[in-house]
């Protein structure tokens, strides 16, 4: 069994559309594929009708956190599995979040064109064709520009980095917790140790969010080094949460390929068996 618990697609910053995700899901090899776009579900009905004979479509989405215990707080990403779509509350946050990205993404927009840099909000809410907007978006604006080549280029801290960078809208994490498990959802931490992305929370929250309701941690991600897999995998033995492992597949946005991690059989069964929203779909 081969299980990737975390892709993205056309819905948010991947390039593949849901369908093609799953067609290249199941041409990778992969007997389970989870689509986890960034703060929407919109995704989700054309994965499950395009879905390949022997493929099962995992259900979920990435959310926008921030953990408000420092100053400045953390901003961090919790993916959700299985959760009911129709949770008026959970979906009221994630249309909340799409629209400040909007709102956001405009005003990095400004800040360009402010330095006459000519991009404009048109053209980068056209790269996003309807799905969650984000940076990579505003970086395709840059690479059009031939301001930067690539999209990895456009992360750097003169471009999308730092300098143009807002932060986005998020929600508490503890919240976030509380939420998708009351859509039935399954929350598992993603990255937590990924500090190539920026600062990382201390153990000492996720064993709060433990707590609270947090069911498990991704340990095997190309952004962790292998002794930040081995420090996640410990914390979860010790804390009952399970492990998991996944590609954070974005297209050619990325070059990491589908696949590239997995999650093991049995820590997969436990999302699905703690899963009170949706259950999985097989092709
Ligand atoms: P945003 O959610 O709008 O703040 O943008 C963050 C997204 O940009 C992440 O979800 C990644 O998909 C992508 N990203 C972040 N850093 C890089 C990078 N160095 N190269 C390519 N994509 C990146
Ligand atoms: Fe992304
Ligand atoms: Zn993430
Ligand atoms: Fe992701």
């Amino acid at each position: 069994m081969r299980i990737d618990l975390h892709t993205h697609s056309t819905a948010s910053d991947g390039t593949a559309t849901p369908a093609e995700l799953v067609a290249a899901a199941a041409a990778a090899g992969l007997d389970v594929v989870a689509v986890t776009d960034h703060d929407t579900t919109a995704g989700w009905a054309e994965a499950a009708a395009a879905l390949p004979g022997g493929l099962t479509l995992v259900r979920g989405a990435e959310l926008s956190c921030r953990w408000h215990g420092v100053d400045p707080p953390i901003s961090l990403h919790l993916l959700a599995y299985l959760f009911d779509p129709a949770d008026a509350t959970l979906a009221a946050e994630l249309a909340r979040l799409r629209e400040g990205r909007e709102r956001r993404a405009e005003a990095m927009v400004d800040l360009l064109r402010a330095d006459g840099i000519d991009v404009t909000w048109d053209e980068v809410r056209g790269y996003a064709a309807g799905g969650t907007v984000g940076r990579p978006h505003l970086a395709h604006a840059l690479i059009a520009r031939k301001l930067v080549g690539t999209v990895s280029e456009a992360f750097a801290s003169q471009w999308l980095g730092r300098r143009y960078r807002i932060p986005k809208p998020d929600i508490d994490v503890f919240r976030a917790v509380e939420l998708v498990r009351a859509a039935g959802g399954v929350p598992v931490f993603a990255h937590p140790r990924a500090s190539v992305r920026g600062r990382i929370v201390p153990d000492s929250l996720i064993v709060e969010l433990a707590a609270a309701g947090l069911a498990g941690l991704e340990a095997d991600h190309e952004d962790h080094t292998p002794e930040q897999r081995e420090h996640v995998r410990a914390l979860a033995v010790e804390l009952g949460l399970l492990v998991t492992g996944s590609s954070d597949f974005h297209g050619t946005n990325k070059t990491v390929k589908l696949g590239a991690h997995t999650t093991a059989p049995q820590e997969y069964q436990r999302i699905v068996h703690a899963a009170r929203g949706v259950a999985p779909v097989s092709g």
